[in-house]
Order: structure tokens, then sequence, then C-alpha cells
């Protein structure tokens, strides 16, 4: 065997090694075509390889006109396949130069198979052996087909299109896939052209077309090693990123829950066991409803389909309580934050779940602990109270008991006067009924209800009138004048009634404490109600001593207070008040004197959703 034999045959088994490599590669990622490409131009340039040397020992002059007619197969799929890929890979190359080589190299190939002997030759006559590297080859001599020139201009433009390719890649800046990979086309396209000079008699040398493209396959063979290389590294990276994540995500301390598009776990952690109190194993793979309580498990499908037509990181059902289901069936309140994750199997949405069962504690033993003392502070203002109320209570009392007296007495005689005993009986029932009513409103002013909805629609002008009447005699003792300026068809608010009565209550108990000190002609408190957007106001004017104005806003702290035996606990408690109907309460003082305490409650209707701000 000779050394050209051996040299062409090297270069045939890399070609082909190559091609093969890649043919794998392109088989575990048929999306991405550049590798198929690459094995097919490497299995022409190495068919080339074959063409070559059996023309290189051709011995006869068909033997040759076969060959030479039959190595334009490989080679047409050399250029398209390798044009194919310089666009796809490099993304460099103009789209028309590309086309204007398919279209004739395929045109190439129609004229080779029906011109005589190929486009090359129109006839070879005779075979020339002469020695060529200390061996002796074989080449053709005949007449060039006129054809032949579009060969050559394919060739042409082959160079063009490689030329032009390789300064794009260069213009963006990738330098080194210019230089190996562009410098080797240009190369290759350069020394193809030995076969139009080998054909016109130029020179006299064997074809070894395939042998120039080894070094362009060569050069790209590498640059797609690099890039597998690349990926090999990046899908370490990934995996090494995954595992990252998830021992982030076991570490967290809220429950983590991953859910795919059709709603089944995919990845729970160690929380989320304790929340839910499932073993991981029974969460993987189930559907997220078995962690909804039955009740809400319709509407949550609703929710997440939602969700996934806009998925962004967000709180869940914002603003509504959420509850969970735990294995043993009880619910558990549940704050949700929802991420969704693009991953390459498809949209998943990674749920964080905090449990707040404590903090929902928490909250109702304050709500408790405010309710206890707002009632204190309502058993303490009845107690200021006591004097006014047993004197409202002992006179109905007493006057039942001299009207019962009076009706003992005149039924001593034998002449009753039925009519004067009735009268005596409508007065001792409309004095029992007196002090029934004020029984009512201390029994219902006292009642220790539980921490309830405020759902009540309220009258505030009724609510008014009624504590004025209950002050009755409180106010005449201290010898305070009340007048009331009472907006005419004032909506109701929403509300708990005796606790807005207690609020009235304590504004005019302070009221008339701040007047206490000042000449009794002067004592008048003014109670007016009015409505503005959408809200009720009711304002509470004393004529006072007012307000230092750096204690206006101290006023409604707990336990602040300026009188001897004060609690500082009834504007405070005003304040909890007011603020639970989403209401505002405030002071200011007078222009002439004294202090006017407001509060606002928006309107039923309008109120149900708004919350008066400052
Ligand atoms: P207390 O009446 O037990 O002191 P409050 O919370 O009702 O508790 O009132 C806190 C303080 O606010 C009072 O001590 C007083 O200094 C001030 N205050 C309340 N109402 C008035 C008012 N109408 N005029 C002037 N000061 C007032």
């Amino acid at each position: 065997m000779n050394w050209i034999t051996v040299v062409w045959s090297i270069n045939m088994g890399a070609c082909l090694t190559l091609a093969a490599f890649y043919c794998v590669v392109w088989c575990k990622q048929r999306e991405n075509p550049v590798h198929l490409l690459f094995s097919c131009s490497a299995v022409a340039a190495a068919a080339i390889s074959v063409f070559e040397v059996e023309m290189m020992n051709a011995q006869t002059v068909e033997q040759y006109q076969s060959l030479v007619r039959w190595v334009h197969v490989p080679t047409w799929i050399l250029t398209v396949s390798f044009v194919a890929f310089i666009r796809l890979y490099l993304r460099a190359g103009r789209r028309w130069l590309a086309w204007s080589i398919y279209g004739l190299r395929t045109l190439i190939l129609i004229l080779n198979f029906i011109s005589p002997v190929s486009i090359n030759f129109r006839t070879i006559t005779d075979i020339n052996h002469f020695s060529w590297g200390g061996e002796i080859v074989s080449v053709p001599v005949g007449l060039p087909n006129l054809w032949g020139f579009i060969s050559s201009f394919s060739l042409f433009l082959l160079l063009i299109f490689s030329v032009d390719a390789t300064f794009t890649v260069w213009r963006r800046g990738d330098r080194r896939r210019a230089l190996l990979v562009g410098g080797s086309m240009i190369f290759g396209a350069i020394l193809a052209w030995h076969v139009p000079l080998v054909i016109w008699g130029v020179i006299e040398v064997p074809f070894f077309l395939g042998f120039t493209y080894t070094a362009v396959v060569a050069a790209m063979g590498y640059e797609l090693s690099d890039d597998v290389a690349r990926a090999a590294h990046l899908a370490r990276e990934l995996q090494f990123g995954e595992e990252r994540f998830r021992r982030v995500v076991e570490a967290a301390p809220s429950g983590m829950i991953m859910v795919n598009q059709d709603g089944r776990i995919t990845l729970a952690n160690l929380q989320a066991e304790k929340t839910f109190g499932y073993p991981r194993e029974e969460l993987l793979g189930r559907p997220i409803e078995m962690l909804l309580p039955e009740r809400l498990r319709s509407g949550y499908r609703d929710l997440r389909r939602d969700y996934l037509r806009d998925p962004q990181a967000r709180p869940m059902g914002a603003g509504r309580e959420l509850f969970g289901r735990r294995k043993d069936g009880s619910e558990v309140p549940v704050e949700i934050g929802l991420s969704p994750i693009h991953t390459s199997k498809g949209l998943l949405v990674l749920a964080s779940i905090v449990d707040i069962s404590e903090r929902k504690l928490a909250e109702l033993e304050a709500a408790r602990q405010r309710h206890d003392l707002a009632h204190l502070a309502r058993v303490s203002t009845v107690g200021e109270l006591s004097n006014s109320l047993a004197h409202e209570l002992t006179h109905p009392i007493t006057a039942i008991l001299s009207n019962a007296q009076a009706a003992q007495r005149f039924l001593v005689h034998d002449d009753v006067d039925l009519d004067e005993v009735r009268e005596i009986l409508n007065d001792i029932v409309t004095q029992d009924q007196r002090a029934g009513e004020v029984i009512h409103r201390l029994r219902l002013l006292l009642k220790k209800g539980e921490p309830q909805e405020y759902c009540d629609d309220v009258d505030l002008n009724e609510g008014i009138r009624d504590v004025v009447k209950l002050m009755r005699s409180d106010l005449i003792n201290r010898n305070v004048n009340v007048d009331t300026d009472l907006a005419q068809n004032l909506p109701a608010v929403i509300g708990d009634r005796v606790q807005l009565q207690q609020v009235l209550l304590n504004l005019m108990l302070n009221g008339c404490e701040a007047m206490a000190d000042y000449n009794s002609s002067e004592r008048r408190l003014l109670i007016a109600s009015q409505w503005e957007n959408g809200a009720v106001r009711v304002s509470v004017t004393d004529r006072g001593g007012g307000i230092p104005e750096e204690k206006m806003e101290q006023v409604f702290e707990r336990f602040f207070t300026t009188k001897k035996e004060g609690m500082g606990l009834g504007l405070s408690v005003c304040h909890t008040i007011i603020n639970a109907h989403r209401g505002k309460i405030w002071a200011t003082n007078n222009g002439g004197c004294g202090a006017t305490f407001h509060f606002c409650l928006p309107i039923v209707g309008v109120g149900k959703q708004a919350v008066i701000s400052d």
C-alpha cells in the first residue's frame, strides 16, 4: 500500500469518526440540526477522499469517467451541508449567497449527469500516469467541458460566502471562532481551486478536494466539541444549582411545596411535612387539593386557573383567610406566597406556606384583653354615674311607694273612689316602667358580650338621645346644660350600639369634668351630628379649659390622665372602639374656650368597605 492511500485513508477515517460522533450527538438532541449537518459534511468529505484515491489508482478511462461523474454526489452533499452549517451554527453568511450556492451546485449535479462524461470533462481520451511524491498516480487526459465554468463560479461564490461569514463573526467580537472556523473555511475554499486548474491542465497534481475540507471539518469539529464541553459544564452547574435549590428549600423555616401545572405536588420540605402532618412520600405526586379543607377545594381550582393565566410572585387569596387541612382532618390557618418557576419541564409554582395558628391565637388573646379593658372602663364609667343612677331609681321607687301608700289609705274607706285608685295605679305603672327602663339601659351598658362582628345598623341620633336620657340626673347634679344639634335624616352607621353609646358617654362625662371648675352658668355641652362624604360625624363640645396643643394626641393614649382619680382609660377605649368601627376620632380646641371631640363613622352601604383615613 503506497503512502498516498494511507494518508487519504487516515483522512477518511478521521472524517468518519467525527461524523459518527456528531451523528450520535444529534440523535440525542434532535431539536438542533447543526450536528446532523456537520455529520453529513464529514461523511461527504470522507466519501470524496475515497473517490480521489480510486481516481489516483484508476487504470482505465471508463473507470476514471465513472469516478469523475459520481464524485459530484458527495461534493454536492458537502457543499450544501457545509453552507447550511455555517448559516445555522455561526449565524453568519448572506442568505442570498447561500441560496445561490445551493442552486448552482444542484444545477451542476444535473448538468453533470446529462453531460457525456461529467461537468468537468467532455471526453477523457487517456489516463496519464506520473510520479508524485515517489508514487505513481493517474490523471485524466481529455477535453474539459465548457459547463465546467459554472462549477468554477460556484467555487468562487463559496469563497465569497466564506470570507463574508468570517467577517461577520469577527465583527461580532468572536475573534477566536472567526480565525479558526472562518480561516479554515477560506483556506479550504482557496485550495478547492486546484480542481479546475488540474482539469485545465495548468497544474499536474492528483485531486485532493476531500483533503482540503479536512482542515475545515477539523476546525468545526473542534468548535463543536468546545460547545459540547460547555454544555456538559452547564449541565453540571445546573445540577449543582438544583441541588443547592433543594437544600435551601429544605432548610426554609416555612413550608415549601412545589406544584406542577396539573396541580400535583413535585417537591415538599420538612416544614411542609410538619405543618400538614404528612410524610413526604405521601405528598409527592398527589394533588395539592388534599391539603385543603373540602369546603375550599372547588374555589381553589378557579384560583389555580387564574394564577396560571398570569403567573407572578404574589400572596395567595389577598385579603382572605386561608386554611390548610392536616392529615388528621383538622384545619390550620395559613398564609401563602406563590412564585412561578419556569423550568424545562414547564411552569412550576412554588408555594411558601406559613402556619399562622399561633399568631391567630395571640390576636384572639389581644382582642379578648381589649374587650376586657373596654368592659372595665365601662364599669368605671357607670361607677361615676352611680350617684345619679341611684337618684334616677330612687325617684320612681319613692313615687311608687307613696302612691301605693295613698292607695292603701283610700282602700280603708268604704266609699272608695275607684277613679282615684285607677289614677294611682296608673302612676305606679308609669313610675315602674321608668325604673325598669333605667335598669334596662344600665344592664345593656354593663353587658359583657363576646367580641363580635359589627353588623347592627345604628342610628346615632337615637344613641345620642338615649345617652342624654341616661345622664339626665347626672347632668342636673353637675349643673350642665346640654344642647343638641342633630342632623335630619341622618343615615345609619354599621356598628355595635352599646359600644358607640359608651363612646358618647365617655366624651360627655369628660366634657362635664372639664367644666367642673367653671361657673355653672357657663357649663354647656353641645352634641352635634352631621353627615358628609359617606360618613356620619358626631362632635361633643364643652366650654372647659381645653387641651394643651402638645397633648392633643397623647390624650388617647392608654393610662394618660391629668385627673387626680382618673384611670386614663376612657379616651383610649373610645379610640379602640372607633378604630374597630373603621372610623376616626380626634380632638380640637375651640376658638373661644373648651375642647371638641369628634368622631366619624362610615355610613351603611358605603361603610361596609370604607375606612376613614387621615
Ligand atoms: P380619665 O378621664 O380617666 O383621665 P380619659 O382617657 O377619659 O381618662 O382622658 C384622658 C385625659 O384627657 C384626661 O385626664 C384629660 O386630661 C384629657 N381630657 C379628656 N377630655 C377632655 C376635655 N373635654 N377637655 C380637656 N381635657 C380632656
